[in-house]
């Protein structure tokens, strides 16, 4: 029987490369080979693609900078990201005919970005819309010449971008999917493509409203777009391709003997990138582990070494080993206290509240048990606006003196052990306070018991390289 040209195909796979396996011509060249390679294999092939490596950066000061009136960011980024481009291109793609076309859609994108960089610089104002449809011109730029690549490579593949396919509601910078309308643009732009045999080369990062307006997902959300598509194609496996050998015991920057974690839960796997580790986007996990599809993390410059596989909470091993140690950098400890906190205030809710309400994000909470004293971390950036909103919120109590003291530590890093089965084994939180006390480093806050794969502790940022490496000598043992 013929297929129906619209039929959602069987086994889909989604692969998606991050900045630095389009960042080069060499990566790019290897991205390629990978890509025809399982191509060969699987019928069925969607790849998913960031910006070359440092491109949302610079496109996001240029519209920063242009609505502080500062145009020169832009006019640089706009010529560096020109070159860059094109001498892939030059590299990468044969045919005159295609080369040229290319070129010309580069410096058309390239000079949209101008234009509204100009526009912005006028207004003296940059809109959240505004900087969704500038900084998502990086992945509209590479996923042309990577789809362009694979076919003079020869295999049938199409750029696609996102805003055709992830609709999402309004919320620019941070949007979310809708998932059932993307579904069904899953169906009519994308399983027509794999039918024709040909490879979907899409867009990461961006989606759009149902009006077609430019939305992003968040910083480093072309893993989420990856497991968004995987969603919405029924695929069976989401490969993200990076920089590392899949997902590492420890950042090898700081700690030369991290090596790679073969099997990681993705309650594991969660904790990790809440924390810190920069592996896989905190969003992108949920929805495979709720869809069961299978999701592996590989080396783009090592493509034949296993990576890491995530796995089901149910099939977690290693009970009672460390299994990494990561550090989420840059907070202050907040310590709010007073005798007279404890007398049903509800400090601790109305903080919550305020919390929400700022829209910060606050990763843990330990309070004293005579509810005399609370602390959290905050990062940097939104410290002002905590103090702000604490000295408003608990007006009265400070006014009262019942609040005797907000305190501001100096800057902290929150380190992460991860440990499956931490409530089983408690031996392990022993061991990590003896290793970090034997190097006389002082932890500033702790908490433990809201995760069974994860301890959290707080250290000054000047002892956490010293706290990760110790942590980290007891998983070689
Ligand atoms: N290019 C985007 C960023 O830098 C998205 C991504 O890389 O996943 O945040
Ligand atoms: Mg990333």
């Amino acid at each position: 029987m013929e297929k129906s040209k619209d039929a959602l195909p069987q086994n889909t796979l989604v692969m998606k490369y991050g900045g630095t396996s389009v960042g080069t011509i060499a990566a790019m060249q290897s991205a390629v080979q990978i890509i025809c390679e399982t191509k060969a294999e699987r019928e069925n092939l969607v790849v998913v693609t960031s910006a070359i490596s440092g491109a949302t950066n610079l496109l996001i000061q240029s519209a920063t900078d242009a609505a502080e009136g500062n145009g020169l960011t832009s006019e640089k980024a706009a010529r560096e990201l020109t070159l860059r481009h094109h001498e892939m291109i030059d590299k990468l793609i044969q045919d005159p005919n295609k080369w040229l076309q290319l070129k010309m859609d580069i410096n058309r994108l390239l000079s949209d970005f101008t234009n509204l960089c100009q526009a912005i610089k006028i207004l003296g104002e940059l809109s959240p819309r505004a900087l969704d449809t500038v900084s998502s011109l990086g992945e509209r730029l590479a996923v042309r010449i990577l789809a362009a690549a694979v076919e003079s490579a020869g295999f049938p593949a199409k750029a696609v971008e996102a805003s055709q396919i992830i609709i999402t509601d309004d919320c620019f910078q941070n949007a979310a999917p809708d998932m059932k309308l993307t579904t069904a643009r899953c169906e009519k732009v994308l399983a027509p493509l794999l039918n024709e045999g040909i490879v979907p080369i899409v867009t990461g990062f961006m989606g759009a409203t149902p009006d077609g307006v430019i939305t992003t997902l968040g910083r480093g959300g072309s893993d989420y777009s990856a497991s968004i598509l995987a969603v919405g194609l029924r695929a069976t496996e989401v490969w993200i391709w990076t920089d590392v050998t899949g997902v590492m015991s420890a950042d090898p920057r700081i700690i030369p003997q991290a090596k790679t974690i073969p099997y990681l839960s993705y309650k594991e796997v969660s904790e990790m990138a809440f924390y810190g580790a920069k592996v896989l986007h905190p969003k992108s996990v949920k929805p495979c582990v709720d869809n069961q599809i299978i999701m592996r993390i590989c080396n783009t410059f090592y493509p034949k070494k296993a990576g890491t596989l995530l796995v089901d909470n149910s099939r977690t091993t290693d009970i009672g080993k460390i299994k990494a140690v990561t550090s989420a950098n840059g907070y202050k400890l907040i310590t709010v206290s007073g005798a007279g906190m404890d007398n049903g205030m509800n400090v601790s809710a109305r903080i919550f509240a305020g919390f929400v309400e700022d829209g910060v994000n606050v990763s843990m909470v330990i309070e004293s048990s005579s509810e005399q004293s609370l602390c959290f971390p905050v990062a940097i950036k939104d410290v002002n606006r905590v103090i702000k909103m604490l000295n408003q919120v608990l007006e009265k109590e400070i006014s009262r003196k019942d609040i005797e003291e907000i305190q501001i530590s100096d800057t902290v890093d929150i380190i992460t052990v991860i440990c499956p089965g931490l409530k089983t084994n408690p031996i392990v939180i022993a061991q990590v306070l003896n290793q970090i006390d034997s190097k006389g480093i002082r932890i500033k806050a702790l908490s433990y018991g809201a995760s069974d794969v994860s301890l959290n502790l707080i250290v000054a940022s000047e002892n956490t390289k010293e706290s990760l490496k110790c942590i980290h000598e007891l998983i070689s043992q």
